[in-house]
């Protein structure tokens, strides 16, 4: 068993979906990461920070998922990072209607002791250089390093994206953003262009269309379960890479045969993320309904073919 390192936000969110609206609820790249990486096992820890407004009951919780909490910064005068977004009837796209940055605009990362040597690094949601600096701090080189942006850091930062992208050895990306980054229509050749920066495995996510992972001309599909009802898909892309990477940390195989596994697994996780508002539905995950809807993606996908 591998430790997990994670990097991303922990913030307030509000969100309106075509199925109502919420004030200030939990959100944020690293608490959905990790949500979803705790249903493996395996050490983590999150390295984030917030202010002063950010209730305690939050931090609590996370501890109760075993997730360490010690290096999430909490600034005595601060306020958290803020975003709120607002979603299209296809829930599949939305507008982001509001990024306030707060405390997240003078945060210095501090990777702690016990995770210097940690072998997987999931680099979520927020500034490069934020991330960029978790890499600099580790001891030696990461097993596997994962990161995970939107395009609101392109638009903003996009010198010191393509730096941490030069770094990592896995992108997870959704396919607008891929086209944005790569100049490229077509995902196959966005997600070569992509490799050509850097990582090695370019995971593209669909939204409910699944996703793809690419490695040197090596192409894998894994569908999204469908779903009855979708009723907020916040945090999706991010259950996914917390699920991929606390899979990838507790099989300690980063084979591209075992990163099929982790992509199902990451799908399998983000199927229960969007079936309530914000991070309700991660918290009270039972392994059992996780096995069981594992199960449904295995007879979604399989098939037998007389091939003559
Ligand atoms: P996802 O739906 O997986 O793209 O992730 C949504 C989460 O990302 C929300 O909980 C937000 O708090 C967080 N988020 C939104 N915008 C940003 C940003 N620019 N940087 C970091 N995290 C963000």
């Amino acid at each position: 068993m591998s430790k997990l390192l994670i990097v991303g936000t922990v913030a307030f969110d509000a969100i309106e979906t075509p199925f109502g609206k919420t004030d200030k609820i939990l959100g944020g790249a690293a608490t959905y990461i990790g949500l979803a990486a705790s249903n493996f096992n395996i050490p983590s820890a999150i390295v984030s920070v917030v202010g002063n407004d950010f209730p305690a009951e939050y931090i609590e919780m996370l501890q109760k998922h075993n997730i360490d909490t010690s290096a999430i910064e909490i600034v005595p005068d601060g306020k958290t990072f803020f975003w709120s977004g607002r979603y299209h009837n296809d829930m599949n796209s939305r507008d982001t209607l509001e990024t306030q940055l707060n405390v997240l605009e003078n945060f210095n990362p501090v990777v702690p002791e016990a995770y210097k040597d940690a072998e997987i690094v999931m680099l979520g949601n927020l500034h490069p250089l934020v991330q960029l600096s978790v890499l600099e701090q580790m001891d030696a080189k990461p097993k596997l390093a994962v990161l995970d942006t939107m395009n609101f850091w392109m638009d903003i930062a996009l010198d010191d994206l393509k730096k941490v992208i030069a770094k990592v050895d896995v992108i997870t990306i959704n396919d607008e953003e891929a086209r944005q980054l790569s100049g490229e229509y077509s995902l196959v050749k966005a997600a070569r262009v992509i490799e050509a920066m850097g990582p090695k495995y370019v995971v593209i996510k669909k939204g409910e269309h699944g996703a793809l992972l690419f490695n040197n001309g090596q192409v894998f599909f894994a569908p999204a379960l469908p779903l009855e009802e979708v009723f907020d898909p916040t945090g999706a892309g991010d259950t996914f890479a917390g699920g991929f990477a606390g899979y990838i940390a507790k099989s300690e195989d980063i084979s591209f045969e075992n990163m099929k596994n982790a992509i199902i697994q990451g799908s399998n996780l983000a199927s229960f993320c969007v079936e309530k508002f914000g991070t309700e539905r991660m918290q009270e995950l039972s392994r059992t309904e996780i096995g069981n809807r594992l199960q449904r993606f295995k007879e979604l996908t399989q098939f037998e073919i007389e091939l003559s």
